[in-house]
């Protein structure tokens, strides 16, 4: 499983760095998960991080 921000539906609100920040930042105003971050789903703020995204952008992705 793999935490995924979709640049084409963010807006760059920040909420998910606001909830988050040892998961997410923010590129050229856009989310973005930290490099080598994208697997730290134990972290209890990032499902916090996921419901509350206003544009619904992050996902988390299954990796069969
Ligand atoms: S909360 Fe959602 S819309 Fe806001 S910066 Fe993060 S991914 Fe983008």
């Amino acid at each position: 499983m793999r935490i995924s921000v979709d640049p084409e539906q963010c807006y760059g609100s920040g909420d998910c760095v606001h909830r988050a920040p040892s998961v997410f930042t923010q590129v050229d105003g856009l989310g973005a998960v930290i490099p080598g971050r994208e697997r730290a789903l134990d972290v209890p703020r990032v499902r916090e991080a996921v419901e509350g995204c206003p544009a619904a952008a992050i996902t988390v992705v299954r990796e069969d």
